[in-house]
């Protein structure tokens, strides 16, 4: 469905950026990746599905870096047709405790990243008439949690940004929606269940059902492979007419 297209997805060396460059590579889209850690793995799994992939290692913080991630794209692949903005990362405090410097960081890679990439990307995909915007937002773009004032604003954030895009291009081909999860089990959210185990002095099971008992209804995490389906849904034509949504795929957590 999607051969001949080029998705850039952020982030996606990992987790839930990893199951949604699969998911759109199993539909026939060139991969542009990025993110840190095992690049050469996340490649490898990519490209296992018979399309091109090309790698940058852009810094989300850095506006100039996504510039030349952007422009790195065109040039493999000559243009940009799906991007997703997933790169993220968590920290968790009160705010009386929270360092000056995470809430920047959060801010930058969970947020303001989506704005450049997307200020960058949409020309290209106006011109054509074609193209899809997907951010990966969270239940917590929806919904608060204590201790996590820089990712809930964040989210909160993009979930905007989502809407705002949409509008801007409503009546073009080009549409922007964001997927919001619930618990995925992620490096991301392992972290949290690590630190739960370690204060309550209980196995990483329990910790796990624990986390999962406080916020999701389900007790089920969703999948990278479930949140790729979505993805793919909203490049599909069946999607030509969604704009705007914020979907969360989060078992029931902001149902309550
Ligand atoms: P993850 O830690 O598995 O993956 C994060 C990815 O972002 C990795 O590829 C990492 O290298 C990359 N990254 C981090 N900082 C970066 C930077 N400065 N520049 C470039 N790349 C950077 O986490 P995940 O759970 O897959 O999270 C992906 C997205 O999904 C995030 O935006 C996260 O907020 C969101 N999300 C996750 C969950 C969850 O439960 N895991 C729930 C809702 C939303």
């Amino acid at each position: 469905m999607l051969k001949g297209k080029t998705a850039l997805v952020t982030g996606s060396t990992s987790g839930i950026g990893l199951g949604i460059a699969k998911a759109l590579a199993a539909q026939g889209a060139n991969i542009v990746m990025n993110g840190f850690g095992d690049v050469s793995g996340a490649q490898a799994e990519a490209a296992a599905l018979g399309v091109a992939v090309a790698y940058h290692g852009a810094d989300m913080s850095r506006p100039e870096e996504i510039a030349a991630m952007m422009a790195y794209a065109v040039e493999q692949f000559g243009q940009v047709d799906i991007l997703v903005n997933n790169a993220g990362i968590q920290h968790v405090a009160r705010i009386e405790n929270f360092p000056a410097e995470r809430w920047d960081a959060i801010i930058a890679i969970n947020m303001s990243s989506a704005f450049h990439a997307t200020r960058l990307a949409l020309p290209a995909m106006q011109a054509a008439g074609w193209g899809r915007i997907i951010n990966v937002a969270s239940v917590h773009g929806l919904v608060a949690s204590a201790e996590k004032s820089a990712y809930v604003a964040a989210k909160h954030g993009v979930v905007g940004l989502t809407k705002v895009t949409a509008l801007e291009n409503a009546t073009t081909g080009v549409t922007c929606n964001a997927i919001c999860p619930g618990w995925v089990l992620t490096p991301l959210v392992q972290k949290q269940v690590d630190a739960k185990a370690a204060v309550l002095g209980v196995s990483n099971d329990e910790a796990r059902n624990l986390l999962l008992g406080e916020k999701e209804p389900s007790m089920q995490f969703t999948t990278p492979e479930e949140l790729g389906a979505l993805a793919v849904f909203f490049c599909s034509p069946a999607g030509n007419n969604v704009r705007g949504v914020a979907w969360n795929m989060d078992g029931g957590w902001a149902a309550q």
